[in-house]
């Protein structure tokens, strides 16, 4: 008999009752380390107090009026991102694919509002993830991502992970985009390399076509800097962004220039929710955190710190790891052939230590942005002993 809820999802067999900080409190009340964050979402860690008053304050004075008036929560929001990054303007969403969905229309309104709708098609990398969504999905390509859910959504034209030739090739007379993940997430924490996104810049200008990132997981100070792609030194032309900057609340955005947005007038996108007040009332909050003096100097403190204990656990346990990668406070744990992700995620929460499995054999470890060095290092002991289990199982 199917489950009341559908079971689409391999779920842990933990719930959880509370959190504090970067600490989990089961139902049974065994406290976890959590090194997930809700997949890269819980940026500030559980409870914290600014987020907590940011959405009780909001909460007892107004939760939802449309869009159909103004919202200040929101123009607040969205001048808060735009001082602090590439973007002229955005649209609020409820989720990371929302936010995908408006870059793809936004990226094909462009050219169809500037006289070149066979301008359409967007060119995407292999292992990416950009949701769950048709046309999502269908950007992204993964067999494990559209099995049986076609037809999909035609205009994307996928290339290997970092292949810039393939991408060079790949780009035609209708070509309207290409985009990508700054670090791959679900694809098993993958950077791009800071020359190989200057080159996709350079490749989009020369076209004339707009380079779209998904900054999702990676963005929000995830890597040290607010969004990942200020490490190569470049700006894209629209950018997703989700998870992380809603601290846990479903929050999402869609960030573009003026240039890009050109055909984004009055009635061609709407959400019923999207950029509510409860939303932008953390929202705003979770900014004003990470861009705070000083908060992403520590990001990148601790991303050392983390870095060092992680290479040190990699050198003892050569027979299971076989490298570690990632950017910031976004690493991956890549197991050797004939040790799964999957077994270590569960040999880590059995040590009571929470982290996340990502395709490539790779274990994602996306601690809260605050967490403190003594419970990095707390962490890397818990990951070690699971080592130990594993060997032994
Ligand atoms: C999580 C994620 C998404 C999808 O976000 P949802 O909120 O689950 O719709 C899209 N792109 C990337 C890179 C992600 O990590």
């Amino acid at each position: 008999m199917i489950a009341p809820v559908l079971p689409t999802y391999a779920r842990a067999p933990v719930s959880f009752d509370r959190g504090e900080g970067s600490w989990l409190i089961a139902t049974d009340g065994t406290r976890y380390l959590d090194f997930g964050a809700g997949i890269a979402v819980c940026a500030l860690g559980h409870a914290h107090p600014k987020l907590v008053a940011a959405l009780e304050d909001q909460g007892r004075r107004l939760w939802h009026t449309s869009n159909l008036f103004h919202i200040p929560r929101q123009e607040e929001l969205a001048e808060k991102l735009t001082a602090h990054t590439f973007a002229d303007t955005v649209f609020f969403t409820n989720s990371g694919a929302e936010a995908v969905e408006c870059a793809i229309k936004m990226a094909r309104k462009h050219f169809s509002a500037a006289g070149q709708p066979e301008r359409h098609r967007i060119v995407t990398f292999e292992g990416a993830f950009h949701g769950r969504t048709l046309a999502t999905i269908s950007a992204a390509g993964g067999a494990k991502l559209v099995d049986g859910f076609g037809p999909l959504l035609p205009g994307f034209d996928h290339v290997p992970f970092g292949d810039i030739d393939a991408l060079k090739a790949a780009i035609g007379p209708e070509t309207a985009a290409v985009m990508i993940e700054p670090v791959q997430g679900e694809g098993g924490i993958r950077p791009v390399p800071r020359e190989a996104l200057r080159e996709i810049r350079a490749a989009c200008d020369e076209h004339g076509i707009l380079l779209i990132l998904d900054e999702i997981q990676c963005g929000m100070g995830r890597t040290g800097k607010l969004f990942a792609h200020e490490w190569a030194g470049i700006a894209p032309d629209i950018m997703a962004v989700a998870k992380g900057i809603g601290g846990g609340f479903p929050l999402g955005a869609c960030l573009a220039t003026e240039h890009a947005a050109s055909g984004m007038t009055a009635g061609t996108h709407g959400s019923t929710y999207g950029g509510n007040p409860l939303a932008c009332a953390v929202g705003a909050a979770v900014m004003d955190e990470i861009t705070a003096p000083g908060f992403l100097d520590a990001v990148n403190a601790k991303a050392g710190y983390l870095r060092q204990r992680l290479g040190e656990l990699a050198d003892e346990n050569p027979d299971i790891i076989e490298g570690i990668r990632g950017e910031g406070l976004m690493q991956g744990v890549k197991l050797r052939d004939g040790h799964a992700a999957a077994d270590l995620v569960a040999a880590c929460r059995d040590e009571h230590l929470v982290t996340v499995g990502a395709a490539d054999n790779t274990m994602r470890i996306l601690p809260p942005l605050n967490v403190s060095d003594a419970d990095l290092a707390e962490g890397v002991a818990r990951i070690s002993r699971a080592c130990t289990r594993l060997r032994a199982a």
